[in-house]
């Protein structure tokens, strides 16, 4: 499966991430992407940028080296109804905005609580996709999710960063399967993402598409797998 574009990745300004823009845009155009997306972590995570900065999208031209560039932010849900971390008035000027739950930013709830959080964040109008929910740590009622994903025309993100031996998240694999078994059911769209805080990490999404795989997941739900896939998480309201 040929991947055209990643939008869940970070730079240094996440706080806790190592690369830059143009490090990060440079693995892109080597890894064949036609369109990268910069989404840093937005201001309740420790040591991320202030609103200034997603303020500041402005001065990053639309095309850079060649490759599309998009501009959003992944926000932190900071409780059960699914509020986030910035105000409308940022929200509207980002590109797309991804919404997570984050352990410095929400303690985790019941599998109700946790699925409550993320249906919140969909009915929020700039929310276009629910990053990793895939977190054993954030037990999720899948059942309840994914309908509502469909509904609000959210994408279900699958996070390459969660299958890596060294991640936080928990049981991400078993639960990845789990969701996209549901997932099918409902045709639900989704998008594959690396969410790399190196620059290396970039475009490099092959767990996800073996998870993919391994659910036997249609590739016309793939967003990423045509260049066209970004038209559906993109906010229309800019
Ligand atoms: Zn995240
Ligand atoms: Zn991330």
């Amino acid at each position: 499966m040929r991947v055209y574009f990643d939008i869940h990745t970070h730079t240094t300004a996440s706080g806790h991430a190592f690369s830059t823009f143009k490090e990060n845009l440079e693995e892109a155009a080597a890894k064949g992407l036609t369109a990268y997306g910069i989404s840093d972590h937005a201001p309740a995570m420790p040591g991320s940028a202030p609103a200034i900065y997603f303020n500041n999208f402005k001065c990053i031209r639309r095309e850079v080296m060649g490759i599309r560039v998009y501009t959003g932010v992944e926000a932190n849900i900071m409780d059960s109804q699914g509020n986030l971390d910035l105000d409308e008035s940022v929200l509207k000027k980002m590109d797309y905005v991804i919404a997570s739950l984050h352990v410095p930013c929400i303690k985790p709830g019941t599998a109700k609580e946790n699925t409550d959080a993320l249906i919140g964040a969909m009915k929020n109008p700039y929310v276009k996709i629910i990053g990793h929910p895939d977190d054993g740590r954030y037990p999720l009622e899948y059942e309840r999710l994914i309908p509502a994903a469909l509904e609000h025309r959210v994408a279900l993100e699958v996070n390459n960063s969660s299958f890596v031996a060294r991640s936080g998240r928990l049981n991400a694999a078993e639960n990845t399967a789990r969701w996209l078994s549901i997932a099918k059911e409902y045709r639900l769209p989704v998008i594959l993402n690396s969410d790399a805080h190196i620059y290396y990490d970039v475009g490099d999404v092959t767990e996800s598409i073996k998870a993919l795989e391994r659910a036997g997941y249609p590739e016309e739900l793939v967003l990423n797998a045509r260049e066209d896939g970004i038209e559906y998480v993109l906010n229309k309201k800019l």
